[in-house]
């Protein structure tokens, strides 16, 4: 019986060759290849800018931190997500604000948004979880009304579409991750994206110690030994390495989602009558990028644990996650004062919560012997 691991990133040839000849250029660092992964990621998403940078979270970080948010100020967000999503704000020494889910998409409830703003409140860090789009237009309202900045962490969500319009388009600053698990991964990597190009001319600056201008420009043709350090930056800029990877990966992306649609088909057939939550469906106004599968294990209708089905999965060689603990639990965030029941509908989704292996990379005979397996396990009881 061979191993379903939880993840395997989809990559070839042309990873390979793109990083050999990365190589062999010599540049290594941000230069030609992270303007051109720019240039073309912003097109793919329908954004005027794209400014590459070394994670995620740095994304997060420095969107947070040009969207103005200082220290004491307020950012509304969800407990059901990554740690590096209050982790950022933290690094802002500003204050997440949890609020909780909406059950039936795990994204953040709109209206629970709107209760808690207050006069602090500096910005709304909504995260589409596993891709699915949060309600947007109803985000974008609180925002307005209160004059507030929306930051998207749309790490799950390449591509995603609200409304005809696809994420990372939308709101002032979107925030992508390219880590080793994601839609499109170059390792470890990430990407803003913002209409404004104002901004994306100070997270340049940001990201790479602060200094004005192209920094890279200085080693090309022509370009000058003399900078200017204009405020206190970060080490963030994305290496040529990376970049050659995430253009190989950007061009395969429509390929990869064909597949994970496909799969997702797969997948809710076989689980329909199952006794699970299966992940929201779309509608014409919401696409998802179909980044995780998650199912919950409805409680009413099966005495499986999620500890326990997660166990009997490993025996069957089958290794899936869990997404996410939710942030107010870890002991952290517990000595900052945060308790369990505080946002229950996002206790209560962790609970019942699997990610099942699911990825592009996936043999159909794994796709197979994956959709057997949870369904045998399923349709009986727990031992
Ligand atoms: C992966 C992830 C991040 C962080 O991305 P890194 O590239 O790992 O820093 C942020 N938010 C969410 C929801 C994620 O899943």
């Amino acid at each position: 019986m061979t191993d379903i691991p939880f993840h395997v990133p989809m990559l070839g040839e042309q990873e390979i060759e793109a990083v050999a000849n990365a190589l062999r250029d010599g540049w290594l660092t941000t230069g030609p290849l992270s303007l051109k992964f720019e240039e073309e990621f912003a097109a793919y998403v329908g954004a005027r800018h794209a400014v590459t940078v070394a994670s995620g979270t740095a994304a997060l970080h420095l969107a947070l931190r040009v969207a103005g948010v200082r220290e004491g100020d307020e950012v509304i967000t969800t407990p059901y997500t990554f740690v590096a999503v209050s982790e950022a704000i933290l690094y802002l020494h500003a204050r997440p604000v949890f609020v909780d889910i909406d059950p039936r998409t795990l994204n953040i409830a709109p209206d629970a948004v709107a209760r808690a703003v207050t006069p602090k409140t500096k910005a709304i860090l909504p995260v589409h979880m596993a891709g699915y789009p949060c309600e947007m237009e109803s985000l974008r309202s609180t925002a307005e009304q209160h004059g507030l900045t929306l930051v998207e962490d749309a790490a799950h969500a390449l591509p995603s579409d609200y409304d005809g319009r696809r994420i990372g388009s939308i709101s002032t600053l979107t925030a992508f991750s390219f880590y080793a698990t994601k839609n499109l991964t170059t390792g470890e990597g990430g990407m803003i994206t913002t209409n404004d190009p104002a901004l994306a001319e100070r997270i340049k600056v940001l990201r790479l110690h602060g200094i004005s201008g192209d920094a890279w420009k200085r080693y090309t043709k022509g370009g000058r030994w003399y900078y200017e350090v204009v405020e206190n930056g970060y080490k963030y800029n994305l290496g040529d390495v990376q970049s050659a990877i995430g253009l190989v990966q950007l061009k395969k992306l429509d390929q990869m989602y064909g597949i994970r649609r496909r799969h997702d088909q797969l997948y809710r057939e076989a689980l329909a009558d199952c006794p699970v939550i299966l992940p929201p469906a779309e509608d014409e106004k919401r696409r998802s990028a179909l980044h995780l599968f998650i199912i919950r294990l409805d409680s009413q209708r099966t005495s499986w644990s999620r500890e326990a089905f997660i166990e009997a999965l490993q025996e069957e060689r089958i290794f899936p996650s869990v997404h996410f603990i939710p942030v107010h639990l870890h002991p952290y965030y517990q000595a900052m004062g945060y308790r369990r029941s505080m946002y229950p509908e996002a206790e209560r989704a962790y609970d019942q919560a699997i990610s099942l292996p699911f990825y592009p990379a996936m043999p159909d005979s794994s796709v197979e012997r994956l959709l057997d397996t949870v369904r045998r396990l399923l349709l009986r009881e727990p031992p």
